[in-house]
Order: C-alpha cells, then structure tokens, then sequence
C-alpha cells in the first residue's frame, strides 16, 4: 500500500513573516492529518525556520533543487549535504530548472545520484511540453527523462525516490491534465519502472502529478489508482488551499 504524498513547492514566494503567517494557519488545519506524508518545499532561505517549525508536526520539509558537488568553489549553489541539515527531500528536475537554468536530463541525474547518496529523499519530476503532447511524443519524451534521469540509480536507492510527472503545459497555465490523461502515463511510468528495475519497485513507487492542481480539481486527480498523490505549486501558497487538496485523500 503506497502512502498519499503531497509536496507543496512554493516557488520563489515568500518572505519570512509571509512564511510564519501560512505555518500559523497551516499547522492548525492540518494538525489530525496522519494518513497522508505532507511536505513543504520552501526557498533555501526558509530551510531552517521550517524545519524547526515543523518539529513535533506531521509535516516534512523539502529543498527545491540541489547542487551535485559536496562542496568547493561553486558560487550560488547548496550542496546535498547541506540540504541534509534541514530536509528530508529535494524536489530535482522541475521544469523550470530546464526552461530557466538549461538543466538538461544528464544535469539532474547527477544531481540525483548525489541527493540520494547524501541520504536525501528525491522528488524527480518529467513531464512533456505542449508541441510534444501535440506531435504525439509524450511517451517517448517521458521515457527518455525517466531513462536518463535514473541512470545508474540502484533498486534500494529506488526506494528513496518519488517520480512527479508534471506536464509542462499545466504547470501555472490553470491547464491541468485530465485524470486519464495523467493516468496513462502513470501506468506508462510504472510499467517502465518495472522494465528497468523490477516489479516490487514499480508496485511500491509513488507517481504523483502536478499541474495546475487545486482544491476543485483534486479529489478527480486524486481518485485515480496510479496518482499517489501531487505537488501543487500556486495552491500551495494559500493554507486553506494547500489543506483542502490535502483532505481529498484523507
Ligand atoms: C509546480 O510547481 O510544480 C506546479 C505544478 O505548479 P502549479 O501547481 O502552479 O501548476
């Protein structure tokens, strides 16, 4: 039985009054929620505030992207080992890393490689982009990320991993896929787990969806069987929001 997931990633939002203000709320709401794993992914400079507030709390703290090397001369960046200190996860591989930061598939299977030997827990989002839902390469586009993105990433390191297929074309557009159609490819997705590693690791691996996820579209998403939770970005912001999405599965 796979446990519901929801990764709430607030971008580059929020100042740390904003941030003390959400937890206020948030914590409150969600305070009887035990059956679904609630994570927060803040900005690095939120890092240590929320891992100190959610101290006694149901709730797990995420970075939002890390660096590969341990540490050295590499100006702006956090290593994996200095993320440790504050997370239990890092989200790597969001598009807007590759759309903004030219991350490319080799880029953030390093950075895999590096979270997971560090001893963090890995959000490794794919998803395709409009032209490429539209020229019908969806699957293959998907395949290459999740083939490139996991190489040489053992089975036991599989279980540290949470696979996000975040369609490009409904992140931020208020465009979310449709249950079935993000249902296909999380049945695509598990079936190639299952190819490259075996069949306990695609039963037990969760596939969560992000895309313009909020709490009106959440409990269709979410009733599908291969959705094992999500990662709403805008509707993380709000508490109310973020809580709401969160009792669709609980
Ligand atoms: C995201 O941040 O990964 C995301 C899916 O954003 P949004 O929910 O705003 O589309």
């Amino acid at each position: 039985m796979r446990q519901k997931i929801v990764v709430g990633n607030w971008k580059m939002n929020k100042t740390y009054k904003e941030a003390v203000s959400f937890m206020q709320d948030f914590k409150l709401f969600v305070r009887d929620i035990n059956n679904v794993e609630m994570v927060i992914a803040p900005p690095y400079t939120l890092l240590n505030y929320l891992k100190n507030e959610v101290n006694g709390t149901n709730i797990k703290v995420a970075a939002q992207d890390v660096f590969y090397e341990e540490k050295g001369a590499f100006t702006g960046e956090i290593s994996p080992k200095m993320v440790k200190d504050f997370a239990e996860y890092v989200i790597i591989g969001h598009s807007e890393r590759k759309k903004y930061f030219g991350e490319t598939n080799q880029i953030i299977n390093k950075k895999i490689k590096a979270a997971l030997q560090t001893g963090l827990k890995v959000i490794f989002c794919l998803g395709e982009s409009f032209e490429e839902r539209n020229q019908g390469n969806t699957k293959t586009v998907v395949e290459t990320q999740l083939r490139e993105g996991l190489a040489n990433i053992t089975i036991v390191e599989m279980g540290s991993v949470v696979i996000a297929y975040e369609p490009v074309w409904a992140i931020g557009t208020g465009n979310t896929a449709t249950p079935e159609q993000a249902e296909e490819i999380h049945i695509f997705l598990r079936q190639l787990v299952k190819d490259l590693y075996n069949e306990e690791t695609s039963l037990n691996i969760r596939i969560i969806y992000g895309g313009s996820v909020n709490p009106n579209n959440a409990t269709n998403i979410l009733k599908m069987p291969n959705i094992d939770g999500c990662l709403p970005g805008g509707s993380s912001l709000d508490p109310g929001s973020l809580t709401h999405i969160i009792k669709s599965f609980s």
